[in-house]
């Protein structure tokens, strides 16, 4: 069985105070649930000692160096000596704002996997790149060369996370059928390039505007083993709800 999880990307929102009461709510309703909040880099440590084995503590991002003088940077290193265990890596808005690439993508899996962090891999394609329908191809490219000189054994650490960009923060989602194509496919790319046990065992979430209302329908395509949440994880009963239709 396929492990199945629920991500919250909190982004660049809450004051510690407003994190505080946002995870001390998610603890009040997750009852034996488990869920993973990428939380802002400032609240790493509070949400680290607030979290209980139901949850598990993310950061949003990492620098693609190992150490030194790279003002304002955050290492891998720093993350894993908190306790943080997963980091989002390439997501659209740092690929967007901050000009990351496959490249620097591959780097910075590459640092979260030597300080035994799991990587959350985003990818996803731009809505002018589904309108020319050549998608799969950009995912594939993508995904190849974020994982690149990676083996089997750090793979196994790595989640997936399909966000199609026009779905992010869009109230556009893809429809159920729309994300069980991309994740089939890739889960047939790590068949090739990797080996059918390890394809089978991968943990594959979509990203883009999930909410309590289109969760289960989501939930229901059976390559689809969670969700990457965003606006919906900064309401704890709303997030709940996600958490709860897996
Ligand atoms: C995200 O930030 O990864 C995301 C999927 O955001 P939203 O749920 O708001 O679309």
């Amino acid at each position: 069985m396929r492990r199945k999880i629920i991500v919250a990307n909190w982004k660049m929102n809450t004051s510690l105070d407003e994190a505080i009461n946002l995870i001390i709510d998610i603890k009040n309703l997750i009852g034996d649930d488990y869920a993973v909040l990428c939380v802002p880099y400032t609240h790493l440590g509070t949400a680290q000692e607030l979290a209980d084995d139901r949850i598990g503590i993310g950061a949003q991002n990492l620098c693609s160096r190992e150490e030194g003088a790279y003002t304002g940077e955050i290492s891998g290193k720093m993350l894993a000596s908190f306790g943080v265990e997963y980091v989002i890596v390439g997501h659209s808005e740092r690929r967007k704002y901050f000009s990351e690439n496959n490249t620097d993508i591959n780097a910075k899996l590459k640092i979260a996997i030597k300080n035994d962090l799991s990587p959350i891999l985003c990818f996803g394609e731009s809505l002018e790149q589904r309108d020319k329908g050549n998608y799969l191809e950009i995912i594939k490219t993508q995904v190849e060369e974020a994982l690149q000189d990676l083996n089997a054994q750090d793979l196994s650490s790595v989640i997936l996370a399909y966000e199609p960009i026009w779905a992010i923060g869009t109230g556009q989602t893809a429809s159920p059928q729309q994300a069980q194509e991309v994740h089939v496919f890739v889960r047939k790319l790590i068949s090739e390039n990797y080996s059918p046990e390890l394809a089978n065992k991968i943990c594959i979430l979509y990203g883009g505007s999930v909410k309590s209302s289109n969760a289960k329908e989501i939930f229901k395509e059976k390559d689809i083993d969670g969700a990457l949440v965003g606006g919906a994880s900064l309401n704890a009963s709303e997030f709940i709800k996600i958490v709860k239709a897996i």
